[in-house]
């Protein structure tokens, strides 16, 4: 019997266990360690409430988690509860599926005024995640900057322009729902440092900003590049960027809210008294390598509000070699050490979709069937059952997560698939 511990209950993690049930049959038991009561990392936590079907991939894991040979070991946290070392002594091969949940810090002065926030906090805040619930961003407006050109930033300022009744049928958390409905925020900027042909935004997603109640998109016709060289860019790009076209007529009858592109444009200071009052920005240009560089022009945004949508990373854990400039484990192909694997963000950083992670899983599986035979006859499950019982730690499995599952779907306001709990207390408590 070969004995897999995966780290992490996210798209990598379940997309591993799934890879190996397909490889190895009934010939091996997968446990799905995670450090919070609730499984799916960055589906439950990252991907936004009003996006209810690209949730829905979150059925696939359930029909790998309900299957015997895979199990959901929920609120032990490797590093705290047991460490990588008991785990590669208990298991043939230790997966780390821990994603990449901290935010890269925005590295100028001022960077870290109280009103400065990370992407993942405030993503966390609205989306209910235990750590970040009592974030309480500040949202007396009217100014509100967004940092970078990526999807999160989209999801970001999307959720700050809504209408109350634009987050109807999502999940968006009743803490959140509400302090978004008292937001003074009337000015969303959008910075990234670069021009329209260099953004990382998805169609669908600056499609959906075209369409809000009350914002209206805001761009500067002489950002663009000729019409023509649209021509030049792939495919899902060009949509991109004729939706941000699309956006020029409109700047001019604005609504309630403006969402301004500001491209071209570089943080380089947060100003205030003892919280974020202004941000100090800086014209850019491109040089020949497509390179942003600063031109020495400087304008001022004044805002309450900034939240850094500029990238994640993973963790380190003790003993487990790191690649600190890109902020992930050292791997090369997935293999860290004899033993020890990683995959999805925390093999390749914080890019991709949720599908990208899925080869990551059978990469891994591949490799297993080379380096772990049919296993060394290890403990695997019952020795790290009998460690956690020994240490006291209230193991969360998947029936308990079903509870809560069935009690948020019980509490939701009308019309929401559910109210998740935002506390790890009254996730606990749930499963009674
Ligand atoms: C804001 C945001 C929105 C996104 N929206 C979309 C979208 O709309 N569509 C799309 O395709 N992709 C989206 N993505 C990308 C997608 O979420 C990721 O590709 C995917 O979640 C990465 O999977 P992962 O398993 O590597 O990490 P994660 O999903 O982060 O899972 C990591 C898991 O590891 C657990 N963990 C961490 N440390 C420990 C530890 N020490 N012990 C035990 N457990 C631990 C965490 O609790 C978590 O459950 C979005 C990402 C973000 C940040």
């Amino acid at each position: 019997m070969r004995h897999v511990a995966v780290i992490g209950s996210g798209p990598a993690g379940y997309y591993t266990a799934e890879a190996c049930q397909k490889i190895f049959g009934d010939d091996v038991r997968v446990d799905i360690i995670d450090r919070l009561p609730v499984p799916y990392g960055l589906i439950r936590f990252g991907v936004a409430p009003d996006h209810q079907s690209i949730k829905a991939v979150a059925k696939r894991y359930e029909t790998v988690a309900l299957s015997g040979n895979v199990r959901f070991v929920g609120n032990v946290s490797v590093g705290r509860d047991v460490s990588i070392a008991e785990l590669q002594s208990l298991y043939d091969a230790v997966v780390l599926a821990t994603g990449a949940p901290n935010d890269r810090s925005l590295d100028v002065p001022g960077g870290a005024l109280p009103g400065v926030v990370g992407s993942a906090a405030f993503v966390g805040w609205y989306n209910g995640h235990p750590d970040f619930a009592a974030l309480n961003p500040p949202l007396h407006g009217p100014g509100a900057v967004i940092i970078g050109n990526g999807n999160v930033a989209l999801d970001v300022t999307r959720i700050l322009a809504k209408t109350r009744d634009e987050f109807a049928g999502s999940d968006i958390v009743g803490h959140a729902l509400d302090a978004l409905d008292h937001s003074g925020v009337k000015r969303i900027t959008v910075l990234g440092r670069r021009g329209p042909h260099q953004i990382a935004m998805t169609p669908k997603e600056l499609g959906e900003l075209g369409h809000l109640q009350r914002a209206t998109p805001v761009v500067e016709p002489a950002d663009f590049p000729p019409l023509g060289d649209d021509a030049l860019l792939e495919p899902g790009m060009r949509k991109s960027v004729t939706h941000l076209r699309d956006f020029i007529p409109m700047s001019a009858t604005p609504k309630e809210i403006a969402v301004e592109f500001n491209f071209f444009a570089m943080p380089v200071a947060v100003e205030g008294e003892g919280r974020v009052e202004r941000i100090i920005v800086e014209r850019t240009r491109l040089d020949d390598q497509l390179r942003s560089i600063g031109t020495g022009e400087r304008y001022v945004i004044p805002c309450g509000l900034v939240v850094a949508c500029i990238g994640y990373q993973t963790p380190p854990i003790e003993g487990v070699p790191y690649e600190h400039g890109r902020g992930r484990f050292a791997n090369t192909d997935g293999r860290i050490l004899p033993g020890l694997y990683c995959v999805g963000w925390a093999r390749r950083g914080p890019s991709g979709t949720i599908g990208t992670n899925r080869p990551d899983g059978y990469l891994i599986a591949d490799h297993l069937a080379i380096d772990i035979g049919a296993g060394a006859a290890k403990q695997g499950r019952e020795g790290l059952d009998a460690l956690l019982t020994s240490r006291g730690v209230d193991v969360v499995n998947f029936r308990d997560w079903q509870k809560i599952e069935a009690a948020e779907v019980a509490r939701a306001r009308d019309g929401a698939p559910r109210e998740k709990f935002v506390s790890l207390g009254d996730m606990m408590g749930a499963r009674r």
